[in-house]
């Protein structure tokens, strides 16, 4: 059992908060297995359901021209390029009619930001697509869009996201917060809006009573002193949402409503040097950050992919370096499995008032993704038609919603279809559930044995004849 300076049970238990301090010594000195406990406790708690869920969404990138350079970006182009798109109303609503024939239920829709698209694009596009499909939660437009918008249309975002709330947005995405402190953020997301921009963006949008969802970048040039600093931001700002609604809880957030409201502001101003705060006469029913979600960084077809990786030969030890090549973002820290899963565990024990943790199995691959929910997730995130922007850098991870569903069983849960207010929607119970259906036309994988031990039923391989066949030395094609 690792060895700590503070009363881990009393954080399990939600009877005191995890300070930035104490997260940082359970980074260094807890092992992977005593964080993925502590992590799943807070899970059960939190989560005493019988289910754990996931989301039928497609991503839609309505334009590939961006402003940006970021460079972990393979997704941009300029306006000239011979590739640029801007996506039209025909293309967009035979995307969502795919989505909405195989059950999906939202779209997630990001650019590019693109500088010769009027607000007019933007409010009937929306308009749009609520009047072919009312029931298509529309989840779009991350903060560094709004801040660029600011900048094209000359309109506060306060004005801008009343008026896309008016057109039928509904929620807006996590996308762009990569990592808060500017020295991670002047190197990697060129062009883009600073991190308290990208939560100034979020507390006007809780303040309009929109909900949203939070992100962190991990596993490129930043320190891990870095990733808990940006997840304290995050935690404060989830508290001002909360103090907003009357809601806070003073055992973790220290102070009653008002108190947390002026705490924050005198401790954050640069997420509150814009976009004046609306006067209180008492709670408001204030938006909030329904989940967070982390992933580690790709590097194909990046720029910042072609950095030197970083060597403890070369560059000595990479947290808080003062080695010019790692200070200036010339080496990159590249996170696995391991690092991922670490990181999960300590961001459930250190969001208190996050309810949802996604896994990233896009990124992380679905094996990963399913011990995830061991390790503090609760959710599998989305059966995504479609991403461009990940998949663009090198991830190819794709899963039906067969697969999903066989993850989340086979971890021990009934998988559960959700809507973006992590309502339950469908509970795959029956034999008719996706995972449990039998396929009339089995999809083939080649499976071969190694050291005459079953390696496991590939899907289609679930009749115990199937499963025979699968001990054969080779079966079904050459090698
Ligand atoms: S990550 Fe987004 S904002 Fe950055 S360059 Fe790519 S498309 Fe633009």
């Amino acid at each position: 059992m690792s060895k700590l300076s503070f009363d881990i049970d009393a954080v399990i238990q939600a009877k005191a908060r995890l300070t930035q301090q104490q997260a940082m010594e359970l980074y260094h000195q807890a092992s992977l297995h005593d964080l993925g406990d502590w992590a799943n406790q807070v899970a059960l708690r939190k989560h005493p359901e019988d289910y754990r869920t996931f989301v039928i969404d497609r991503n839609i990138n309505y334009t590939n021209v961006c402003t940006a350079r970021c460079t972990f970006c393979a997704f941009r182009r300029d306006p000239n390029d011979p590739d640029s798109y801007v996506l039209d109303h025909a293309a967009i609503r035979a995307k969502i009619q795919e989505l909405v024939d195989i059950n999906g239920t939202q779209i997630l829709m990001q650019g590019g930001m693109n500088a010769d698209l009027p607000i007019t694009y933007y409010e009937d596009l929306l308009r749009y697509i609520k009047a072919q499909f009312p029931t298509v939660h529309i989840h779009a437009f991350s903060p560094p869009e709004f801040v660029e918008f600011e900048r094209f249309f000359s309109m506060d975002v306060r004005e801008i996201i009343r008026r896309f709330k008016a057109a039928g947005l509904d929620t807006i995405p996590g996308g762009g917060g990569e990592i808060f402190a500017p020295r991670v953020r002047r190197r990697i997301g060129i062009g883009k809006c600073s991190g308290d921009d990208w939560l100034r963006v979020m507390r006007v949008a809780h303040e309009e009573g929109m909900n949203t969802s939070a992100t962190m970048l991990i596993g490129h040039i930043e320190f891990v002193r870095e990733r808990i600093e940006h997840m304290a931001a995050i935690r404060d700002m989830q508290d001002y949402a909360q103090a907003l609604r009357g809601q806070s809880d003073p055992v973790l957030s220290g102070a009653d409503s008002a108190g947390v409201i002026a705490a924050i502001k005198a401790r954050r101003p640069g997420i509150f040097a814009a976009s004046a705060p609306p006067a209180l006469n008492g709670p408001i029913a204030a938006g909030f950050y329904t989940a967070f979600i982390h992933w580690p960084f790709q590097r194909e077809n990046t720029p910042l992919g072609r950095a030197k990786e970083w060597d403890p030969a070369v560059h000595g030890p990479f947290d808080d370096s003062t080695h010019e090549d790692i200070v200036r973002g010339r080496v990159v820290r590249m996170a696995g499995g391991d690092e991922y899963l670490r990181m999960l565990a300590i961001a459930r024990l250190f969001f208190d008032n996050i309810t949802n943790l996604q896994s990233s199995w896009v990124t992380m691959g679905p094996k990963i993704g399913q011990i995830a929910l061991h390790f503090g997730a609760n959710d599998m995130g989305s059966v995504m038609m479609e991403e461009n922007v990940v998949s663009a850098a090198g991830t190819t991870y794709k899963l039906s919603d067969r697969e999903i569903c066989r993850l989340i069983r086979d971890s021990g849960w009934i998988p559960v279809q959700r809507d973006q207010y992590y309502h339950v929607l469908r509970r795959h119970e029956g034999a008719d559930s996706p995972d449990l259906v039998q396929l009339t036309d089995p999809p083939v994988r080649k499976v071969r044995q190694l050291d005459k031990q079953f390696i496991g039923a590939a899907p289609g391989l679930e009749t115990e004849e199937q499963r025979v066949k699968a001990h054969l030395p080779t079966i079904l094609g050459n090698e």
